[in-house]
């Protein structure tokens, strides 16, 4: 592939220069200079720093293919080359691309190359969405609530994937449930503050937090069934400033982690109800506030669709190349995007690692040691050819979804001239 070197290229200048959720301006500059060259029409600052790039290709479904922007507060160990020495101005973090989103950014960019330099194969619409701010789980929360589907159409399908070091030219994903819902909550408990000589003039918030975190428990052991998996961590409580006050209120940083919506909304559902009904208990004055901080939910690939797009990578790829993973305990925010759109998702990973250190790894059973995950200081997938094999994908996906030109057919009016 023609496009490889200059990608490889864009790739190690992004890689050494990672930018923080939200904080995506360089990377977006990029993307638009970038896609506009290609002949996408662009439109900058969607919820934030993101970025959408779209062509219309005559008629045909509007397929949306995503890619995330940020990088993480890490300090890079690989001893790349390219590797990252950036310090983030205002916090002094240093930053890393160790999640991959820097492949993710490449591989889109090349696919919409590819699927532009091959417009006369087919018809429709292909939506590149450059999506800020995934670590923290609201990019793409942001984007849609700036408009993204009123302003470019609800798509057909939302296709996305990620970089994981799995073998190089392998791709691993599964129908339902493939990463879990992770939501943090910061919940405030309000009491009543006093003297702590006279309790029977207050409201104790920390009586009422202690109650509440022994009364939580009961969720996973009491309400949910032996075959179902979730967990709830209080992480944080905070109250109170001195031994002989009554604190105003408690604060209580919850995180919870399911598998599957109806569990998901079941366990916050009783989480609501016990939170309030120990404030009630408590005959506190104010009910108690329950806000969401981080808030990601299940990542589902729809079954049906999942098929029609696995059938595609296998195609491309090769068979034995797709493989089936069972779910995966991160999470991640491109379900947002099919879930607002009301689309099907289909999300994939692809191998970064080594294929011969990865099978050394596993003969010797230390993948864990000598193969370094996502977030870790060491992530440093190949370049060459993660990159190739990424673009393969990803437009194998998106040309499964947009019809086929018929041969014969004059191009549609719409057909941008250049
Ligand atoms: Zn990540
Ligand atoms: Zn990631």
């Amino acid at each position: 592939m023609s496009v490889t070197s200059d990608l490889a290229e864009l790739y190690r200048d992004l890689h050494a220069h990672p930018e923080l959720s939200f904080a995506e301006h360089r990377t977006a500059a990029i993307v638009a200079r970038r896609a506009k060259a290609l002949g996408y029409e662009v439109t900058e600052g969607i919820g934030g720093t993101g970025v959408v790039a779209r062509l219309t290709n005559g008629p045909g479904p509007l397929v949306l293919l995503r890619a995330d922007m940020d990088a993480l507060p890490v300090r890079e160990q690989t001893g790349l080359p390219y590797a990252s020495t950036a310090i983030d101005s205002g916090s002094g973090q240093p930053i890393m691309h160790a999640c991959g989103h820097d492949m993710h950014v490449t591989c889109l960019l090349g696919t919409l190359d590819a699927l532009a330099a091959n417009r006369d194969e087919w018809s429709g619409t292909v939506l590149g969405v450059f999506q800020p701010a995934e670590e923290t789980g609201r990019g793409a929360r942001a984007m849609v609530d700036d408009g993204l589907f009123e302003r470019f159409g609800k798509p057909e399908i939302v296709l996305g994937q990620h970089v994981l070091p799995i073998p190089v030219g392998t791709v691993a994903t599964r129908a339902g449930a493939i990463l879990s819902a992770n939501d943090s909550l910061l919940i405030t408990l309000h009491g009543r503050g006093g003297h702590g000589s006279r309790p029977e003039a207050a409201i104790d918030p920390i009586v009422m937090a202690a109650a509440t975190v022994m009364r939580l428990q009961t969720i996973i052991s009491r309400e949910i069934g032996a075959t179902d998996q979730a967990v709830i961590t209080v992480g944080t409580l905070h109250a109170g400033t001195k031994e002989n006050i009554i604190a105003e209120e408690a604060q209580l940083g919850l995180s919870i982690r399911t598998y599957s919506p109806e569990l998901r909304a079941k366990i916050l559902d009783a989480v609501r109800r016990i939170v309030h009904a120990e404030a009630a208990a408590a005959g506190a004055d104010r009910e108690p506030t329950i806000e969401p901080v981080t808030r990601l939910p299940v990542t589902v690939n729809d079954a049906v669709a999942l098929d029609k797009t696995r059938a595609a990578l296998r195609a491309a790829l090769g068979t034995d190349q797709v493989q089936e993973i069972p779910a995966f305990p991160a999470s991640e925010d491109v379900g947002i995007l099919a879930e607002a759109s009301g689309a099907p998702l289909s999300f994939w990973f692809f191998g970064g690692a080594d294929p011969a250190k990865f099978a050394a790894a596993q003969q010797n059973g230390t993948t864990d040691r000598d193969i370094p995950m996502n977030h870790s200081p060491y992530f440093a997938p190949l370049a060459d050819p993660t990159i190739s094999h990424g673009i393969t994908a990803f437009t194998a996906a998106a040309r499964a979804w947009l019809n086929p030109a018929r041969p014969g057919n004059p191009l549609p009016e719409s057909f941008p001239a250049e």
